[in-house]
């Protein structure tokens, strides 16, 4: 079970059309300190049920390490977790002996002394005077905590915890006995880190895919809900010609923060309308095949210059088998005809890489597949093979639907993965607007 209120952390990934996955923000490193750890004469299982607690509660730990009973190292451990974790917990070390350094340790790394604690030294004299004893010297030290920090009451041992605040860090420090230390973390150190977390923050974040529009057009369309001081806070990226948006809604309430994210959503839905295809990890072809799902409509793809690209790209998504009958990929222009039937005279006339001959090939996708849609693309990836006429990146895509057919010229920049990669993306996308009841043209 996570804390109620606990910092919230954004995480890769994310559902389609969802939250990305949020974690508490709290980051944990835990120092169990002793000689016999080291020297592996004892397991160091008070970690692992540290860590496991914490995990239990969606906070991360970040590393574990196992000091030895050694002052200047023990500073230094103490000094470097300060800066990469927001808790740390020690365990072991606040016993009586000469070997028992963590309290002395964590002083120094505080740059503090070390003081008396009455309170403590009464629990202390009252426990042994349960016992019959008087307290013994060496169990006076056992009082003593760095100026600024706290005593955590043991209500099973001699030694009380100690909590104390450096740098940003809360540090915990608890007795290495392993039933003395699970106790404190459940009297003491597991409702103070839940009271922390309280006062947190809530991050959700949400990326919005688009297709068809370069970056700088979205951010233009976008305009002042891409100002840097604004909360959500909206920015672009670009990765394979997909341009995202990312909003990133920052409320210390998890409603507010959610509400933010989705408002600020429909906003930027709303200025970019169709080419927004979907959330987060959604692909194009996911969100094309959905669709063709929803309406029970069959498709067949013709491939020239992409090569069955973009029936991979289709046929990678589940159930695509519901309605994606197949395709073909005709290279050659004997393949176009035979297989397609594209006039032999329109590609002479023409040429390969024309209006007429992706128009025959589409028309030929859907009448031999006997399909309710088809796509045909035919270009020039290039390196080689681009004219004045029609330069590398020259790519037509055509797109038939019942006896309609649409067909759209580009011009693609880079190099042939690329061209290829966007002759995909563009047919894939021209479809979903088809389907969405628009002309089909981007
Ligand atoms: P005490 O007041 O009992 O001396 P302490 O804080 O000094 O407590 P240590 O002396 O370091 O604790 O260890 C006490 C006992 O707990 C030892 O038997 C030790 O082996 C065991 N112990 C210490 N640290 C761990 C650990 N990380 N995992 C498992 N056992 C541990
Ligand atoms: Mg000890």
């Amino acid at each position: 079970m996570a804390f109620p209120g606990m910092l919230a952390r954004e995480t890769s990934g994310g559902l389609p059309g969802g939250f990305a996955i949020i974690m508490s923000f709290m980051q944990v490193a835990i120092l169990s300190i002793g000689d016999e750890l080291v020297l592996g004469q004892t397991l160091d299982t008070n970690s692992a049920f540290l860590s496991q607690q914490l995990a239990e509660r969606g906070i991360m730990t970040l590393f574990h390490q196992t000091v030895a009973d050694d002052l200047p190292v023990m500073v230094r451990m103490i000094q470097q977790a300060t800066e990469q974790v927001d808790v740390i917990i020690i365990t072991g070390g606040l016993g009586p002996t000469d070997d028992d350094l963590t309290r002395q340790a964590l002083a120094q790394a505080m740059n503090v002394e070390l003081v008396l604690d009455e309170d403590s030294l009464h629990a202390i004299d009252n426990m042994f005077a349960r016992r019959g004893k008087p307290t013994p010297d060496m169990n006076r030290v056992q009082a003593y905590h760095p100026v600024g920090s706290e005593m955590l009451p043991n209500d099973c041992g001699t030694a009380p915890g100690i909590v104390a605040t450096l740098g940003r860090a809360t540090i915990y420090v608890v007795p290495g006995v392993p039933s003395e230390m699970k106790r404190m973390w459940e009297t003491s150190i597991e409702p103070q880190m839940r009271k922390l977390a309280a006062t947190g923050r809530f991050l959700f974040t949400r990326k919005i895919n688009t297709f068809g529009r370069g970056e700088s057009a979205v951010a233009e369309q976008l305009g002042s809900l891409c100002d840097r001081d604004r909360n959500p806070m909206i920015g672009t990226t670009v990765a394979d010609g997909i341009v995202s948006i990312r909003v990133r809604s920052e409320f210390d309430a998890a409603e507010l923060a959610q509400l933010h994210l989705d408002q600020a959503t429909e906003q930027i839905e709303q200025l970019l309308g169709d080419i927004v295809f979907g959330h987060d990890d959604q692909t194009i072809q996911q969100s094309l095949v959905e669709l063709l799902m929803q309406q029970k409509r069959t498709l067949a793809v013709a491939e020239s210059c992409t090569g069955g690209l973009i029936g991979q790209m289709l046929t990678e998504v589940p159930g695509a088998s519901s309605v994606i009958l197949g395709g073909w990929i005709t290279y050659a222009n004997e393949m176009k005809i035979q297989q397609l039937g594209v006039p032999a005279e329109a590609i002479a006339e023409y040429g390969a890489v024309s209006e007429e001959v992706v128009r025959a090939m589409v028309q030929g996708a859907q009448k031999r597949s006997g399909s309710d849609l088809a796509i045909a693309i035919t270009g020039i990836a290039g390196p080689d093979g681009g004219t004045d006429d029609k330069p590398v990146g020259t790519v037509w895509v055509g797109l038939a639907d019942g006896s309609d057919v649409i067909t759209s010229h580009f011009i693609f920049n880079g190099n042939r993965e690329v061209v290829r990669d966007r002759a995909a993306k563009t047919a894939c996308q021209m479809l979903r607007l088809r389907l969405l009841g628009k002309d089909g043209l981007l």
